[in-house]
C-alpha cells in the first residue's frame, strides 16, 4: 500500500491529456475538449480530454474494417503475445495507473490496486486461453465419418463500450478478449474515465497491437456510442453498463439493415441478501456494510436490498446502526477512509433525490455524515432505510444506499420469488448456518453469482467468473471459460 500511496503523491499534480486514438495517432485538443477534475475535490484539475467527432467515428470504423483481415490472419498465439506484453506493461506502470484511477475515478488506493490487478489478470487469462484453444483446429467427425477441422476466427469489427466503475479492468477485459479472438476493435470508454482508457491504449500500442487493430473513441453515449452501434460495419458489441443503455443498444442493433450480430451485455442489478435467524449477527453486519458501502456502493455486485428474518431483525439492525456510525467518509487516498466520493455530480444528485424520496416512504435506520472537508467533492452520505417492500424500488440505485426489508420465516419462498420478479439477476447473498436453507435459496434464486456466508464483493478472473441473468446480462460470464467464444465464429473445414 505504502509505495502506491507514494506514487499517488508523485502524480498528485500531474495533468493527463487524452483524445481519440485513430490508426495509432492521438488526436488531442482538436476542438471538443473538456476539463477533467477529481471527484473528491472538483477544484483539482486532472487534465483534459478531447471527445471524438462524427468524422472521427467514421474514420475509426473504416480503419478497423480495413485492418481486420490482416489482424485476424495472425496466429492466435501471436495476438496473445501482445496481451502478455501489455500485462507486463500494466504492472510496470502500476504506480501511475493507481494515481490515475484514484484521481480520475475517485477510487481508494486499495480499489485502484485491485483494479489494475484485475486488468492484468484479464489480459493474461484471455491470452492463455486463446493460445490454448484457438491455435490449432479441433478435430470433429464429419457426416461421412472422416475427420474434419473445427476452427475459430474473429467476426470483424467489435465495438467495446464500457462503464466508469471499473475503468481499466472492464475496459481492457472487453478489448483484450475481442482482439485476441481475432477481431479489430473500436473502443468507447465511459466519458467520465477517458484518461484511464487513453493511457491503457497507449500501453497496448506499445505492447505491439498494430495501429489498425485498435481505435479509441472517447465521448458521450449519445454522440459516440449511439452512432457506433447503429453502423452496419459493426460485427459485434461487447457492452457493460446500465440495463437501460443495453436495451437502447439492443434496439439500435435490431434496427440496422444488415445481418444480426452478437451482443454481449453485462448490466445492472437489484442485488439482495437474505439473512435467516440462524445467521451470526456480527458476521452478517460486517459483510452487509462491506457489500453495501465498499467503493461507495458503485460496484455492480453491491448489496442493495437486505432481507432479514423478523426474529433477528432488531439485533442486526441495531448492529448496522453501530457499524455505520463508525464509517469514515472522506478523501479516497486516506488509509482511514471507508467510503469515498461517487463518480460525478449527476450521480450524486440522483442518489440524493432517491434519499429524499425514501424519507417520505421509509424509515431512516442510519446515515453516516460527510465531513465539511469533503464539501468540494461529489459525496453522498452512506444511508440505510427500512422499506415496506422491494416493490418500491423500480431501478438500480448505484451508490451507498442500503434498503432493508423484514420477513417472517414462513415467507422465505415469497421473498426469493419477489427478488426473482424484479427481473434482475446479478448477485445474491445468503447468511444462514442451515445448509438446507442456503442450498434451497441458491437453487431457487435466478442470479449469476450467489455468495454464501460472506460479503457480496468480488469475482476472480478464471476462478469465479462474473455475470448476470435476465435484466442483468446476456452472459457468458467475463473471465469464464465461454466468454472468448462469443467473440468468434466457428467453421468446420470441408
Ligand atoms: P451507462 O449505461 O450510463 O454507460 C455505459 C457506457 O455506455 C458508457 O460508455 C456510455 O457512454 C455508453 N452509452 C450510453 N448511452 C449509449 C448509447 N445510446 N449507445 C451506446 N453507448 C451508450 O452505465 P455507467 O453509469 O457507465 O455504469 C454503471 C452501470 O454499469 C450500472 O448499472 C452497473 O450495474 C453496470 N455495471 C455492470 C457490470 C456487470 O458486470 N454486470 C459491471 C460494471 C458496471
Amino acid at each position: 500500500w505504502q509505495p502506491f500511496s507514494e506514487s499517488v503523491q508523485a502524480f498528485a499534480r500531474h495533468q493527463w491529456q487524452a483524445g481519440p486514438i485513430i490508426n495509432g495517432a492521438a488526436v488531442i485538443d482538436s476542438g471538443n475538449t473538456v476539463a477533467v477534475t477529481a471527484p473528491y475535490d472538483r477544484r483539482e484539475s486532472v487534465g483534459s480530454v478531447t471527445f471524438a467527432s462524427a468524422e472521427q467515428v467514421n474514420e475509426a470504423l473504416s480503419i478497423a474494417a480495413q485492418s481486420y483481415q490482416q489482424w485476424s490472419s495472425r496466429p492466435a498465439a501471436e495476438r496473445a503475445q501482445c496481451l502478455l506484453r501489455l500485462a507486463d506493461l500494466l504492472e510496470d506502470h502500476t504506480g501511475e495507473l493507481v494515481a490515475l484511477c484514484h484521481r480520475e475515478a475517485g477510487k481508494t488506493i486499495q480499489d485502484s490496486i485491485d483494479e489494475i490487478r484485475e486488468a492484468v489478470d484479464f489480459c493474461r487469462f484471455y491470452a492463455n486461453q486463446a493460445t490454448e484453444e484457438f491455435s490449432q483446429p479441433k478435430p470433429v467427425m464429419g457426416f461421412d465419418g472422416t475427420t474434419r477441422q473445427l476452427s475459430y476466427q474473429g467476426r470483424g469489427v467489435f465495438a467495446c463500450i464500457s462503464p466508469w466503475n471499473f475503468p481499466l479492468a472492464i475496459f481492457l477485459g472487453q478489448v483484450s478478449a475481442a482482439l485476441v479472438a481475432g477481431n479489430t476493435v473500436v473502443a468507447k470508454p465511459a466519458e467520465q474515465t477517458s484518461l484511464i482508457a487513453f493511457r491503457a491504449i497507449e500501453l497496448m500500442l506499445e505492447a505491439g497491437v498494430p495501429a489498425g487493430a485498435i481505435q479509441l473513441l472517447p465521448g458521450t453515449g449519445a454522440e459516440v456510442g449511439a452512432p457506433l452501434t447503429a453502423d452496419n460495419r459493426i460485427a459485434g458489441v461487447a457492452f457493460t453498463g446500465s440495463t437501460e443503455t443495453a436495451q437502447r443498444i439492443n434496439r439500435s442493433l435490431a434496427a440496422r439493415d444488415c445481418e444480426p450480430v452478437p451482443f454481449i451485455a453485462e448490466t445492472g442489478g437489484q442485488n439482495a441478501m437474505i439473512v435467516d435467524s440462524t445467521a451470526l449477527p456480527e458476521q452478517v453486519v460486517r459483510d452487509v456494510v462491506r457489500s453495501a458501502f465498499a467503493s461507495a456502493g458503485q460496484r455492480c455486485s453491491a448489496l442493495r436490498v437486505l432481507f432479514i428474518q423478523q426474529d433477528i431483525a432488531d439485533r442486526v439492525i441495531g448492529l448496522i446502526k453501530g457499524a455505520m456510525a463508525e464509517l469514515s467518509v472522506g478523501r479516497p487516498e486516506l488509509h482511514s477512509t471507508d467510503v469515498g466520493p461517487v463518480i460525478d455530480a449527476t450521480a450524486r444528485d440522483k442518489l440524493q433525490t432517491h434519499i429524499q424520496s425514501l424519507k417520505n416512504q421509509a424509515t431512516l435506520v442510519a446515515q453516516a455524515s460527510v465531513p465539511v472537508s469533503c464539501q468540494h467533492g461529489d459525496f453522498v452520505p452512506p444511508s440505510a432505510f427500512e422499506i415496506p417492500s422491494i416493490d418500491i424500488l423500480k431501478n438500480e440505485h448505484f451508490g451507498p444506499i442500503l434498503h432493508i426489508v423484514r420477513f417472517k420465516a414462513s415467507e422465505l419462498d415469497q421473498v426469493i420469488d419477489h427478488i426473482n420478479q424484479t427481473g434482475f439477476g446479478l448477485t445474491m447473498g445468503v447468511h444462514s448456518r442451515n445448509e438446507r436453507t442456503y442450498s434451497h435459496i441458491e437453487r431457487r434464486a435466478r442470479v449469476g453469482n450467489c455468495y454464501i456466508n460472506r460479503d457480496q464483493v468480488g469475482a476472480v478472473v478464471g476462478v469465479q467468473p462474473f455475470g448476470g441473468q435476465g435484466l442483468s446480462g446476456t452472459g457468458p460470464k467475463a473471465g469464464g471459460p465461454h466468454y472468448l467464444y462469443r467473440f468468434t465464429q466457428d467453421r468446420v473445414e470441408a
